[in-house]
């Protein structure tokens, strides 16, 4: 199987990627967000739970989300692998992902993780919130309390992953199609 990690600050093009990347290798996307933001839709007692957290811009807590993973990669074990966006987030979340993987003889093949100036994040997030209506992307500050809680909690797994050998970065800054294409030469290496 191939299990990739597409990790990255918000607005770094991990959504976009991810759906071009699982088309192509014919792997499942698992979105923390998409799923957490299905929840708050439906309107489920999860979901209710889950929203002030996230308008805010701040991280719902590690068992709701591996709870959510787990779930999910039990449904699709017999598939292609798994690129997971949005997570794993913090390192307990990343320690919890090894262990669920390993439960089904799995692992992670490759960590990605697009680099983008802060002022194009901005840029590019407060762009997404005028076309998607998502109220996190619409507002400076929760966009500066996301970017403090990457920076606190979610980059230092950059090198828990370097650790393992499994890491690599890459310019996310150009267009769509090149990130992209360099994101397929760095994963036809593991095949
Ligand atoms: P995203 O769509 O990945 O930008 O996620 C939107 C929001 O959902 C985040 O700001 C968090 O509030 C929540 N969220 C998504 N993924 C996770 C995760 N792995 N751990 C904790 N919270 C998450």
């Amino acid at each position: 199987m191939l299990n990739i990690i597409l990790f990255g600050p918000p607005g770094a093009g991990k959504g976009t990627q991810a759906i071009k990347l699982s088309e192509k290798y014919g792997l499942v996307h698992i979105s923390t967000g998409d799923l957490l933001r299905a929840e708050v839709k439906a309107e489920t007692e999860l979901g209710k739970a889950a929203k002030s957290l996230m308008d805010k811009g701040i991280l719902v807590s590690d068992e709701i989300v591996t709870g959510m993973i787990d779930s999910k990669i039990s449904k699709s074990l017999s598939g292609k692998g798994f690129i997971f966006d949005g997570f794993p987030r913090t390192l307990p979340q990343a320690e919890s992902l090894d262990n669920i993987l390993s439960k089904y003889s799995l692992a992670i093949t490759i960590t990605l993780a697009l680099e983008v100036e802060e002022e194009e994040l901005y840029k590019r997030i407060s762009l997404r919130g005028k076309i998607s209506g998502r109220v996190d992307d619409q507002d400076r500050n929760t966009f500066l309390k996301r970017m403090q809680v990457y920076n606190a909690e979610t980059s230092p797994l950059k090198s828990f992953y370097k650790n393992k050998g499994i890491l690599v970065l890459l310019n996310g800054a150009g267009s769509i199609e090149d990130i992209f294409n360099s994101l397929s030469r760095e994963i036809d290496k593991k095949l």
